[in-house]
């Protein structure tokens, strides 16, 4: 009886000490959130948000649609750069379900990298990933940042 509570012991502590990490990861995610969500009221984000929707005609720019809530979305996140800060070619206007869609890609872009990362990767396996998406018809998708270059 001893024993099995010696070895529940550890156990306790490991599920404790896992909760206590996932907690403070959750309020460091919930503080930063809380940081971000008050940038985004700040006057200076209000405006820029508002000259960007004027330059893109009040409509997403990847769909084209006018009905649809509009948001703003980052083309690539600069560390360290307040939203206002952001250059304009770095924003574009979305509808929210294009946004979502987009944010969707960027999160499947990270776990593609991570694989790389993981696997290691050679010149070729690259251009088999780019041929997989364009075959795909996935490059529509990445209009949105070709339109930014001037593409
Ligand atoms: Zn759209």
């Amino acid at each position: 009886m001893t024993a099995i509570k010696k070895a529940r012991q550890p156990r306790n502590a490991d599920k404790e000490n896992k909760e206590a990490i996932i907690q403070k990861m959750n309020t460091a995610e919930n503080h930063e959130q809380n940081n971000y969500q008050e940038k985004l009221r700040q006057p200076a984000w209000q405006k820029k948000r508002l000259e960007i929707f004027a330059r893109d005609n009040c409509r997403c720019t990847n769909c084209g649609s006018i009905n649809k809530e509009l948001q703003i979305h980052y083309i690539d996140y600069l560390k360290n750069f307040k939203p206002w800060q952001y250059p304009d070619d770095m924003l574009t206007t979305l509808c929210s379900s294009c946004h979502l869609m987009e944010k969707s890609r960027s999160k499947a872009e990270d776990y593609l990298l991570q694989a790389f990362e993981i696997t290691g990767f050679f010149a070729g396996d690259l251009l088999k990933v780019a041929t997989l998406l364009h075959n795909k018809h996935f490059a529509d998708r990445f209009k949105i940042i070709l339109r930014r270059d001037g593409a």
